[in-house]
């Protein structure tokens, strides 16, 4: 079972994933893992990707993204997959489709296309779309300071791209995206989770 965590800055993804990892290995054989990274090559492309002062072309970006997410799937992903394991996996392709396709203005088309070519038929069997108001998660961000040197130069309207994107994934695939309100305690946030990935998978 390979469930994804996606949303905007400061939704709470890595501490929801942690807490729910925690709750599921109880019951379940599980693996909680992040993108872009997870892997040695992959968080190379991942400190490429987030270096300070980066000024890269918006498809180099999307480009690197899906090949750090290839290498995760292929070196990783797969391999949990295929010895049953439940797979958590902080971002996936919806990121690339929100940020790169969305909010840098590639489109959706061209940013699938390339990421066709990098999962190949490897879509998550469900997706946690953790939904928050993008200036709250922002302000989160801002409140206890983390190693995210870009954020300063994207400006809000950026991360409100963001959120439009997702919320048209969500619209657009009803079945895998389910939408958990992120403006609630992390415990509420978790319980919330919970509640969808028990429902899938004792069905
Ligand atoms: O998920 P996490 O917060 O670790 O993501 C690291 C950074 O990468 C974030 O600042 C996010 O905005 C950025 N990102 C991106 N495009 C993606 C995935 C993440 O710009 N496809
Ligand atoms: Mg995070």
């Amino acid at each position: 079972h390979f469930i994804t965590f996606e949303g905007p800055e400061g939704s709470g993804k890595t501490t929801v994933i942690s807490k729910v990892h925690e709750q599921l290995a109880k019951t379940y054989d599980t693996m909680a893992t992040r993108e872009p990274g997870g892997i040695a090559i992959s968080e190379s492309i991942r400190k490429i990707l987030l270096a300070e002062g980066n000024d890269m072309d918006p498809r180099t970006e999307a480009l690197l993204f899906a090949a750090a997410r290839r290498q995760h799937l292929i070196e990783k992903v797969l391999p949990a997959l295929e010895t049953g394991r439940v797979v958590l996996c902080d971002r996936f392709v919806d990121s690339s489709i929100a940020y790169q396709g969305f909010a840098r203005g590639i489109g959706t088309e061209e940013v699938m296309n390339i990421n066709r070519f990098a999962i190949e038929d490897h879509m998550p069997d469900l997706t946690i779309y953790l939904k928050l108001d993008p200036a709250v998660g922002l302000h989160r961000i801002e409140s206890n300071k983390r190693d995210h040197n870009r954020l300063d130069t994207e400006k809000i309207s950026f991360h409100k791209d963001v959120v439009l994107g997702y919320n048209e994934l969500s619209e657009n695939y009803p079945n895998r995206i389910k939408i958990v309100d992120a403006d609630q305690s992390p415990e509420k946030v978790t319980r919330d989770v919970m509640k969808i990935i028990n429902q899938y998978l004792e069905q």
